[in-house]
């Protein structure tokens, strides 16, 4: 049994059950090539059917990616389920090797190469569902490292709502993209940021504002924005004197990632609202890089309008979490209502041998999904002078509880207040890397 990974209780039973489900098909890869796969017979009869179970069977199990790592003799599969690596078993040598020769084929990949980086994607169904798997194959000193990336191509998380917002955020959110100036949406590479971002774009009430956009929607359907036709080479400044002349409100820039986009954004901040995704760790972070980038610190106060970060957490499971009652001293610690009836954490592992059943929806993991937390800043007056005082994340972070900010804890706790989160995942991803 390769890939039983959760404990792998119930996987040894009579296998019927497996057989039930219809494996994932492979629909052709995402850069169009055809796939030659008479010319390449004998890998497609020793991976094929390996490459579909092992994929299969993370898409039944809800995981985001599966990396196969070859370690001396064998590889070591691994399953990420909600950002969470779980062991997926092991492969031997030719086996894994067949598996990941055998994805890099149907991606379109070259498979006689593979002492490069090579990133591709596969079109996939699984149970009437469409997924894109993305490919990536990695050079190590003992073979190759692959990594499969499974995104849905119908996930859920579209509005600030389904997101996880709360309603005075996601308000004070629509409030800031409503005049000209920039708002930048932060978090950590690989959180979600890209969705939280098109989330913002959505909710600016697009019967009132014109919406127009310069960035790459990765298939995303947005239909209350309009793309903006750009000519080959053109400035992010003429692209926003376009938008201004056409009467835009709102123009969605690409990702921060330069001091000259960052320059030109500042500079243009009274000509239109930009909104602009941008990787940074924190909020301090991420307005520290900016006055680096602009090196103008009466321009950034001057400009900008507020930086909107987010992180993942993982919600508990609906079926098997469990209530208790919390103290209220505990509660009043914590900074929760102290009239908060309960508060829910994950069932405990069940005992070695027990016969117990474990929960169906999550396989016993507790918990299901993630949505994520929120943190805003706003710039108040104080904040204005804290940007021109040539700050540290420190001072910025004083500024931000002098403001009454609601910080990224306080809306984790406001998860765990609504019971959609234990304070045990909180304690999780607030821990220290
Ligand atoms: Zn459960």
């Amino acid at each position: 049994m390769v890939f039983g990974l959760f404990g792998g209780k119930g996987r040894n039973e009579p296998e019927e059950e497996e057989d039930d489900v219809e494996p994932v098909s492979f629909l052709g890869p995402l850069n169009g090539q055809e796939v030659n796969l008479k010319a390449n017979g004998r890998l497609v009869e020793a991976g094929l059917l390996r490459a579909k179970d092992l994929i299969t069977d993370a898409m039944e199990r809800r995981a985001d990616s599966v990396r196969i790592d070859p370690k001396g003799a064998q590889s070591v599969v691994t399953i990420f389920v909600d950002g969470m690596p779980y062991p997926g078993g092991k492969l031997g040598k030719t086996e894994a090797n067949a598996i990941t020769q055998m994805l890099k084929l149907l991606s379109g990949l070259d498979i006689k190469e593979r002492k490069t980086v090579q990133v591709g994607g596969i079109k996939a169904e699984f149970d009437e569902k469409k997924y894109t798997l993305g490919i990536k194959s990695i050079p190590v000193a003992e073979g190759e490292r692959l990594l499969v990336r499974i995104n849905d191509n119908k996930a859920k998380l579209e509005t600030p709502s389904d997101l996880g917002m709360g309603e005075p955020m996601r308000l004070k959110l629509r409030e800031l993209c409503q005049d000209p100036g920039v708002v930048l949406v932060c978090g950590p590479p690989n959180s979600g940021l890209s969705t939280s971002f098109f989330g913002v774009v959505r909710n600016i009430d697009a019967y009132i504002y014109t919406i127009y956009t310069i960035c790459d929607l990765e298939g995303r359907s947005m239909i209350q924005t309009t793309a903006m036709d750009r000519e080959p080479g053109e400035t992010l400044d003429l692209s926003i004197t376009k938008a201004a002349r056409r009467e835009a409100n709102v123009l969605v820039c690409e990702p921060l990632k330069t001091s000259e986009v960052a320059k030109t954004m500042l500079a243009r901040h009274e000509s239109i609202n930009m909104l602009a995704e941008m990787s940074a760790k924190d909020t301090a972070s991420a307005l520290l890089q900016l006055l680096e980038w602009v090196g103008d610190p009466a321009l950034v106060a001057a400009g900008l309008k507020g930086i909107l970060t987010q992180k993942l957490v993982r919600t508990l499971c609906s079926e098997c979490k469990l209530a208790y009652k919390p103290k209220a001293e505990f509660l009043k610690k914590l900074g929760l209502p102290v009239d908060t009836p309960m508060l829910y954490r994950k069932p405990p592992e069940p005992a070695e041998g027990s016969q117990e059943e474990e929960c169906e929806k999550c396989g016993g993991m507790g918990y299901y999904g993630r949505t994520m937390m929120f943190e805003l800043l706003e710039i108040s007056e104080g904040m204005k002078q804290t940007i021109q005082s040539k700050p540290d994340a420190n001072a910025i972070r004083a500024q931000m509880r002098k403001d009454k900010m609601v910080t990224l804890q306080q809306d984790g706790l406001r998860l765990v207040a609504e019971g959609r989160t234990s304070l045990e995942e909180l304690q999780r991803v607030f821990k220290p890397a």
